[in-house]
């Protein structure tokens, strides 16, 4: 895939504006780390960002830490906290959080121009830092941290020379520039490529998922931010007034490892709940969730924290309206009455999900503009087009490089 092929779906301003900024910077490094190679919306966009970044001409890396067991229970831990989550962390889980950092830092070749380290886990890399700009990526909901959690991390976030949060409402009181970047889908990308109804079929048939009722769908990690037993306590309100189905997919992710616990809760909630399908899905499963997403008739996803939420943009860009829940990157998306509907509870979603089942005009137009506000707003150029702006206006201060 190469930016030619963007054209005619993202704005033509957006394009040149790339061309633009990656004529400065060819040949010149740019390293992203994360924690996982698979499974989330971190691994989803490095897969799809990372080789189009290097089609301009940049030395664009994709690097993963590696952790053991422990390490990932205690950045869990971290992530939920800093979600909201009151959760203690002793001093010997933050050694593991301080050792494992260190050990991958001793390993890494972290020699780049432009360093980009996403989320929490590999935050303390920072410590490794001899040259380049060194920018902490922020990919969850720190909008309401547990104080604690968030005065130990900050004495690393405050070491690099800039921030980006998906959501201004994110922003901390930090000393260095902080700036807003949400995340993106790929048009292109297995996830949201058009797909034939005898290839969307086929998926169904494969999950023995019947298409004669509307379909709701959640996909999300088993996660209990993702509240996906209130989506089923939602389905049962609904079901009593409205024959549907229900279709929760999800996977895990390697860095989580409470996914097959709250799997487990789920089973036991969808115990004897009828059209209900609890799909744990392997990793790789873009084509699957792709056609699930098409079939669906409304998508749902119920979060009670969310940083961006990329399976609503991905819901949205398939001309699906959307009931979410009204946090984090959501209602970014999800414009309440137009793209979709936000709701503040299992009742409220219950509502929603009845009015739009009766009304699909409006759930059908809501889908229209729910694609075209992605278009717009959350495509993987403009996310690209952002990254480079920000790196050219780090190393040029006080220089209009280009509108962020
Ligand atoms: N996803 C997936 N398999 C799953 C569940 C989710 O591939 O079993 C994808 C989903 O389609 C989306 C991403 O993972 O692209 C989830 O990103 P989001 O921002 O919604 O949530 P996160 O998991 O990062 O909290």
């Amino acid at each position: 895939m190469g930016l030619d092929d963007y054209k005619g779906i993202s704005e033509a301003g957006e394009l040149r504006a790339i061309e633009y900024m990656a004529d400065k910077l060819r040949g010149r490094s740019f390293l992203h780390v994360n924690s996982t190679a698979t499974g989330g919306g971190v691994a989803e966009l490095m897969q799809r960002i990372i080789p189009l970044i290097r089609e301009l001409g940049i030395d664009a890396k994709w690097k993963v830490i590696k952790g053991n067991k422990q390490f990932f229970e205690v950045t869990k831990r971290i992530h939920n906290s800093l979600q909201g989550q009151v959760g203690p962390l002793t001093d010997k889980m933050w050694d593991t959080y301080e050792k494992v950092n260190k050990k991958n830092g001793d390993k890494m070749d972290l020699d780049a121009d432009c360093v980009f380290i996403h989320d929490p886990q590999p935050a303390m890399l920072i410590e490794q830092k001899k040259r380049g700009i060194w920018v902490w990526r922020c990919h969850i909901d720190i909008s309401t941290p547990d104080k604690v959690m968030w005065y130990l991390l900050k004495d690393q976030v405050k070491k690099y020379d800039a921030a980006i949060f998906s959501v201004a409402s994110f922003a901390q009181s930090l000393p260095m520039p902080q700036y807003m970047i949400p995340p993106s889908i790929d048009p292109f990308s297995d996830k949201n490529i058009d797909l034939s109804e005898a290839e969307i079929d086929e998926v169904f048939e494969r999950f023995k998922i019947p298409r004669d009722k509307p379909i709701l769908l959640q996909v999300s990690r088993f996660d209990p931010f993702k509240d996906p037993i209130g989506v089923i306590e939602s389905f049962k309100m609904v079901k009593k007034y409205y024959d549907c189905t229900l279709v929760l997919a999800g996977g895990t992710a390697d860095d989580d490892p409470e996914g097959e616990r709250i799997l487990a809760d789920v089973m036991e909630a969808a115990d004897g709940v009828e059209d209900l399908h609890i799909l744990s899905l392997p990793p790789f499963s873009d084509k699957e969730i792709n056609a699930l997403q098409r079939g669906a008739t409304i998508v749902i996803q119920k979060s009670t924290r969310e940083g961006f939420g990329l399976v609503v943009a991905e819901a949205l860009w398939k001309n699906k309206p959307v009931i979410a829940g009204d946090v984090g990157g959501i209602p970014l998306q999800v414009i309440d009455g137009v793209t979709g509907h936000l709701v503040h509870s299992v009742e409220g979603c219950a509502v929603r999900i009845r009015q739009l089942l009766q009304d699909p005009i409006k759930a059908r137009n809501m889908g229209i503009m729910g694609r075209e506000h992605i278009r717009r707003n959350y495509l993987i150029t403009g996310h690209i087009r952002k990254y480079l702006a920000l790196w050219l206006s780090m190393e040029n201060p006080g220089q209009d490089v280009i509108n962020l």
